[in-house]
């Protein structure tokens, strides 16, 4: 039975490199009928937030990756968060203390730096030299009547520790690069190399898909879910782990979490829908074929294979989500599309008054909208004419679009457009047309300042079918306003 993880720190907002991993583990979790946890490492008092906490959660449930156990939903594993397991931690501690996996380690931070620097300078590897491995009861108490505190240190076995790694093949770490690490505070505050393995051995974690930054601590976990098993925590099983490509940004520099490009809710924000946003980071290291770039989650989870991920960094490309994310509102029903625009025609535009959002203009001019949005935020510069008693229009569109001699074609445009017998898109077009043609002018120069009159901006859905859609009596007020 498959069980993976997703355990985020709740600091700071979501990135887009967090989503791919909880967007991994998701997929290959549903492909093998298996199960995803969700735990909050949260044990960082001075790093972590109940605000990031709870949009962590806002995030998932947003995407659609739906977790088995965890926060809200609980699991026999519970409590999910680790902040609640704390004397959980405090026992394993004692236990491999008890059992000498561990030991008590007095050297001050200045010190280890001192010594670092020495090993540096020598070539040596600069890892923690061993100093309070095997200290005498005599000297530990020397150190405690100096009034030194102690961390606890996990004692690295003096062995080479290899593994198949599910991306990579197969990995060795040396000893003298893999030394003795951290594992509780001198405050008794546990650390991540603490207590991430021990929850997801006692989670009973197969597999353990994260970013390749956290590779060089899968020796160390290994040596510790082994030494898990030795003083009877576990049965000492250890997972298998996959460790995803890098997310390259601006630069080919890695992409950073701070980046503005990383923050999950500038896109939420501009209308990416979750399917897409998911679509696209899926391919940040994997896919199934060459030409196949554009699927839906079921989709993926029906091909998920981790034969099929890259080690190789993976490029974030802005364009290419946008292009992914257009394909996916193509996609939608009419009806869904329609929904899923919504909130951008709510708030914060003063659009959606009541008595000024006319539904039956939107669902016309919907279906021309959907085939042409990137994003769903869009939809406002596109609509908002339809629904303002005036235009709202920069100077700059309406410089452009009236240049000298559009007073005269508008003049000539409205004649044309006040004397069609039927205000439908075809008859509409014939009248600009004829007005064109009159000025010298081509039909997408004419219709240009007929735009900007009307809707106020320079670009936008069809001309006439819009202009079908608001209206004799408005359009010709608004060309009227505009020669005025
Ligand atoms: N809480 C860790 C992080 O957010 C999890 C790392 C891991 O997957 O082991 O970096």
């Amino acid at each position: 039975n498959v069980r993976v993880r997703f355990c985020p720190s709740p600091t700071g907002n979501p990135h887009v490199g967090l989503v791919r991993t909880a967007l991994f583990n998701w997929a290959y979790a549903r492909h093998n009928g298996g199960t995803y946890v969700f735990r909050i490492e949260d044990t960082d008092a001075a790093r972590d937030s109940q605000e990031s906490y709870e949009q962590l959660l806002d995030s998932l449930r947003w995407l659609g990756l739906t977790w088995d156990e965890g926060p809200e939903v609980g699991g026999p594993h519970a409590p999910y968060r680790q902040s609640e397991r704390m004397d959980l931690y405090a026992d394993v501690a004692a236990k491999l203390l008890e059992g000498g996996h561990a030991y008590r380690c007095y050297c001050t931070a200045e010190e280890l730096e001192v010594r670092r620097e020495e090993a540096r300078k020598a070539g040596k590897p600069s890892g923690y030299d061993g100093k309070c491995r095997d200290l005498t009861d005599e000297q530990k108490a020397a150190y405690e009547a100096e009034g030194r505190s102690s961390i606890v240190r996990f004692r690295m076995p003096d062995e080479t520790i290899t593994f198949t790694d599910l991306v990579r093949g197969e990995l060795s770490f040396a000893p003298e690069n893999v030394t003795d690490f951290g594992l509780v505070r001198a405050n008794g505050a546990p650390l991540y190399t603490l207590v991430n393995p021990v929850d997801d051995a006692l989670m009973e974690i197969t597999h353990i898909l994260r970013g390749e930054d956290l590779l060089s601590s899968t020796p160390r976990q290994i040596a510790l879910y082994r030494a898990l098993g030795e003083i009877g925590v576990t049965d000492g099983s250890v997972p298998s782990f996959g460790h995803l490509p890098y997310v390259m940004g601006e630069g080919n520099k890695k992409l950073s979490k701070r980046d503005p490009q990383a923050s999950l809710n500038l896109y939420r924000e501009r209308g990416f829908l979750p399917e897409g946003l998911l679509n696209y980071l899926s391919l940040l290291g994997w896919s199934f074929s060459p030409d196949e770039d554009v699927f839906t989650l079921d989709q993926m989870v029906e091909k998920f294979d981790l034969a099929d991920v890259n080690a190789n960094p993976a490029r974030f490309d802005l364009k290419k989500a946008e292009a992914i994310n257009a394909d996916h509102i193509r996609m939608l029903s009419v009806e869904d599309f329609t929904a899923a625009c919504e909130p951008w025609l709510k708030a914060p535009h003063a659009l959606w008054k009541p008595e000024a959002f006319d539904a039956a203009a939107w669902q016309a001019l919907a279906p021309l909208a959907q085939t042409r949005l990137t994003v769903l935020s869009d939809i406002t510069a596109n609509v908002d004419f339809l629904f303002l008693d005036e235009p709202v229009s920069d100077e700059k569109s309406w410089d452009k679009a009236m240049k000298p001699g559009a007073a005269d074609l508008l003049r000539t445009a409205r004649e044309k457009l006040a004397a069609t017998s039927s205000w439908t898109a075809e008859p509409l077009k014939e009248a600009v047309l004829a007005a064109g043609e009159e000025h010298g002018l081509k039909l997408g120069k004419a219709q240009a300042p007929v735009r900007v009159a009307v809707t106020g901006r320079t670009v936008g859905l069809p001309l006439f079918e819009s202009l079908e859609v608001l209206g004799r009596e408005r359009t010709l007020a608004r060309v009227d306003a505009a020669l005025a």
